[in-house]
């Protein structure tokens, strides 16, 4: 008999589970033995460790509440304490607002090219490099916006469109700027000004809270190993053979494409996507005194684009008298990364910056990793995208999250978008 068949247990596929569960028949099919996605932690010594920092940022009313009744009182809401790190000097993010920890003769090229950005605006913002010397100046991006974003990327910013940017990248008038680079007042811009996070379990709690609530739908250890559209069928490793009424994936889309039955035409247009692999070393440590939640590091010396602290999400993430951090190092899609020598840069780094007095400061560590962790927004993704989802629609079949919309998305979109997804699924809007 055919079902509804969802495919991926992380944020997404979960809670489009959840809004489905006693409506209609499904099932949920996830390669790992548990469900979560990224949105899961490891669990080592003692500590507890995500992958890389999972903080809920939560806007609209309707996912809110559902986080928030998830969580119940296994909260902790959090004021963002976040800097970047530029040649000796930390400075309060976001960067562009508040130049005034910076030495004068960088903080004043910062403004004047700022203030000649946007009194002289340039036409061409077609690329993100094009679009952010406009925005902020030239030195600005010099300092800040280029080599962090490289970083992140780990792609050319001239090949980058502007189309990922939404609410991530905060834009700030004239008054703002000068007003923080000058009196130094304390700006509370960009969307991840306060957060919440689980105060115990880390990110995991969610996930595990909403999979207990679905457990007899979720098949787990089970990869999807093919997908044919044309018999409304799909293939598992183990051989066995699925036949769907409706199929929702959520499993990033390149590779759902390309191990489906569809036209050339559409697996040429997959095969135009790109990403970036984030590699995550998770670092059990004694002590410290360092306050922030995360820090950003632009500059070349530091193998990580950005350094986090988990005990400063919840000091239960961590044994008695220890802290932990996170490293995160982006290589482009499947990029060799010599592990063992990056961990080596990495421990040496948070060595000088006095995180940790020597190597006997280190209790654990363990090396995470976001196959996909970003998807890259260059010039080849719109075109690409629109022949897919031209496709899949009128194959019916949905795809969404994070990977499977191929798209810079949150936590909070994707249980969102699962929504969506299950309530399409039931009012029959779906694959007409
Ligand atoms: C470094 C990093 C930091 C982040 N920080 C934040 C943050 O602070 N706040 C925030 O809101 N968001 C953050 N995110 C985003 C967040 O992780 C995602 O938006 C969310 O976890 C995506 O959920 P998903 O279900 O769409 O995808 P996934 O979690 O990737 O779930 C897809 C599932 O499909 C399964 N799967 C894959 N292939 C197959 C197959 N062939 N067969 C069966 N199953 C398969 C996978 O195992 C996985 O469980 C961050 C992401 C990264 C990379």
């Amino acid at each position: 008999m055919r079902k509804t068949v969802i495919i991926g247990a992380g944020l997404t596929g979960l809670s489009c589970g959840y809004k489905l569960k006693n409506k209609i028949d499904y099932v949920l099919i996830e390669k790992e033995k548990k469900a979560g996605g990224l949105c899961s932690s490891v669990f080592k010594n003692g500590f507890v460790f995500d992958y890389s920092g999972h903080l809920l940022h939560l806007r609209w009313e309707e996912t809110k509440n559902f986080v928030l009744g998830l969580l119940k009182d296994n909260r902790v809401k959090i004021k963002r304490n976040a800097q970047i790190y530029l040649k000796g000097y930390y400075v309060d993010y976001p960067f562009q607002i508040n130049l005034y920890n910076l030495p004068p003769e960088i903080k004043s090229k910062c403004v004047s090219d700022f203030l000649k950005a946007n009194l002289y605006p340039k036409k061409d913002t077609r690329n993100f490099k094009q679009w952010a010397i406009r925005t902020f100046g030239k030195s600005i991006c010099e300092y800040f916006m280029f080599p962090y974003n490289e970083k992140l990327f780990s792609y050319p910013l001239e090949k980058l469109t502007t189309l990922w940017l939404g609410n991530f990248v905060p834009r700030p008038d004239i008054k703002t700027v000068l007003e923080g680079a000058y009196i130094g007042k304390v700006k509370n811009l960009g969307y991840n000004y306060e957060f919440y996070y689980p105060k115990r379990g880390g990110i995991n709690y969610i996930t595990q809270k909403l999979a207990n609530k679905i457990k007899e739908k979720i098949m787990t250890d089970l990869e999807v190993k093919s997908v044919s559209f044309k018999n409304k069928e799909i293939v598992l490793k183990n051989g066995e053979k699925i036949k769907y009424s409706k199929l929702i994936n959520t499993t990033p889309l390149k590779d759902f494409i390309l191990i489906s039955d569809a036209p050339q035409k559409v697996k040429e247009a997959a095969k135009k996507l790109k990403h970036n692999t984030v590699y995550i070393l998770n670092v059990g440590i004694k002590k410290t005194n360092f306050k922030q939640h995360w820090v950003y590091f632009p500059q070349k010396t530091f193998p990580f684009y950005r350094l986090g602290f988990y005990t400063n999400f919840s000091r239960y993430l961590a044994p008695e008298n220890s802290d932990s951090l996170y490293a995160e190092v982006s290589v482009y899609e499947n990029e060799f990364i010599d592990i063992e020598k990056t961990q080596e840069l990495i421990i040496n780094q948070i060595k000088k910056l006095k995180i940790i007095k020597d190597y006997a400061d280190i209790k654990t560590l363990l090396w995470t990793k976001a196959e996909c962790g970003y998807v890259i927004y260059d010039f080849e993704r719109e075109k690409a995208l629109k022949i897919i989802f031209d496709y899949l629609k009128r194959v019916g079949v949905i795809s969404i999250g994070r990977y499977g919309g191929w798209k810079y998305s949150f936590m909070e979109e994707n249980i969102k978008e699962g929504f969506e997804a299950a309530k399409e699924i039931m009012g029959g809007s779906y694959g007409v």
